[in-house]
């Protein structure tokens, strides 16, 4: 053990893991090894704790390069945020803030009145009001309003969107009971209409995040239901996860229903996430009628799902950038779906400088984050050649900064969209080192 121990290569994972989770990994491996000739396998003894003491290392929190070319990608951190935006964090966060204070009456203030008025400004909406993220939005507004009560649903839209988040287990969770009207494919005003009882608390869209029913289908329009709800008293809520702000036609894409679109339709109150389209920190968002607003900020359980000044600021700062088209280019993730190919060639030409046998290749990169899960975006990635892909590719993920792919018939293909142009030389070098 001690001599394990005081192995350069061993030893030098001690100051970021601590002596006794290193201590605890080698005598796991020395326990295994018992019984072989130690001295013979002393060299094995060593490397085996070498890649252990990696595999924790890597478990810490580190920046990773995406190169898969989804562009929201949840298990990567989604939304990488804006300069902006990370200043907005260091500063406020720095020292105090009027957080809960209100500075011009010299008393205490709302947390959550602080990227209320930006929300307004872009979506239109009466009030504003910011959570931890979309699920705790949802389970807020449906604690607030349907507790003990029923909440009518399309069958085409009871999802299951990841992260073991479904919309029927949801709603029981929170104490409503689902009303399910219409049918997978085909849902009518008439089938929310017939599915009216004096229990009835909301109805409740959700957006098919990432799945599409296609063929023989008909949906009950927005506008028809918000009338509907109006005549009958029943709010409309409408979950939109990815929360785009502007018109993703712009760029290129499909149009992706916004809160503005929902808000102008009707809806009481709309969902959405920080995360996703909206380029920002993890948030949940409910935008809609100031009275249903007012309901929720009174509900208690706000303060189990309340926001961070951390976010607060990234959030602030990213929703200014929405104001206009040029400095939404700053938010990361628009920089990527606006850089167009001929961007993404003269940035391919030092990864094949640098890499023998590297090509380009064209490629598909994907919005990802539960959103237009259709929608494509040509793309351009790096492929290289290797004889192990599997084994290269592992290699890249271990490396630093580690690095994620994809392999496509025995090459590794890396998403030039997806890599932020900051990171291309680290990039390039870590791609050398590991292949060359
Ligand atoms: C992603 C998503 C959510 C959950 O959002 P989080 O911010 O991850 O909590 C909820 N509803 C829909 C439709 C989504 O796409």
């Amino acid at each position: 053990m001690h001599r394990v121990l005081a192995e350069p290569a061993v030893a030098a994972f001690e100051p970021q893991l601590g002596r006794e989770t290193v201590k605890a990994a080698v005598g796991e491996i020395l326990d295994a090894a018992r019984g072989a000739d130690r001295e013979r396998a002393y060299g094995e003894i060593v490397a085996s704790a070498v890649e252990a003491l990696e595999g924790l290392r890597l478990q810490a929190l580190v920046p990773v390069v995406n190169a898969t070319g989804i562009i929201v990608h949840t298990n990567l951190g989604r939304a990488p945020l804006a300069g902006e935006a990370l200043a907005a964090v260091a500063e406020v966060c720095r020292g105090y803030a009027n957080l809960e204070y209100d500075l011009a009456e010299g008393e205490r203030g709302s947390r959550y009145e602080r990227a209320a008025g930006a929300l307004r400004e872009l979506t239109g909406a009466q009030d504003a009001l910011v959570v931890n993220n979309c699920a705790a939005a949802v389970l807020l507004v449906l604690d607030t309003f349907a507790k003990g009560r029923e909440v009518v649903v399309a069958r085409s839209e009871l999802v299951e969107i990841g992260g073991g988040f479904r919309v029927p287990e949801v709603l029981e969770r929170s104490g409503a009971a689902l009303v399910e009207v219409g049918t997978t494919n085909r849902v009518y005003v008439s089938d929310f209409e017939r599915a009216l009882s004096p229990r009835t608390a909301l109805f409740l869209r959700t957006h098919p995040s990432n799945y599409r029913i296609e063929g023989f289908t008909h949906e009950a329009a927005p506008r028809e239901l918000a009338e509907l709800g109006k005549r009958s008293g029943v709010p409309v809520v409408e979950d939109l996860g990815s929360g785009a702000l502007c018109d993703l036609e712009a760029y290129g894409l499909p149009h992706e229903r916004t809160a503005c679109d929902a808000l102008a339709d009707g809806a009481t109150l709309v969902t959405f996430s920080g995360d996703k389209l909206l380029g920002g920190p993890q948030a949940g968002i409910v935008v809609g009628r100031a009275p249903a607003i007012a309901r929720l900020r009174g509900n208690p359980l706000l303060r189990a799902l309340r926001v961070d000044k951390m976010t607060l600021a990234a959030l602030s700062a990213t929703l200014e950038l929405h104001a206009a088209p040029a400095p939404r280019a700053r938010i990361p993730i628009y920089a990527m779906i606006g850089a167009t190919l001929e961007d993404l060639r003269a940035r391919a030409l030092p990864y094949l400088e640098a890499l023998p046998g590297a090509q380009i290749v064209d490629g598909i990169a994907y919005l990802g984050g539960g959103s237009l899960p259709q929608a494509q975006l040509p793309s351009l990635a790096i492929a290289l050649a290797s004889e192990a892909p599997d084994r290269t590719a592992r290699a890249l993920r271990r490396g630093t900064p580690p690095i994620v792919g994809r392999i496509e018939r025995g090459r590794l293909l890396f998403d030039l969209r997806t890599i932020l142009p900051q990171d291309d030389r680290a990039v390039v070098a870590a791609l050398a080192r590991v292949t060359g």
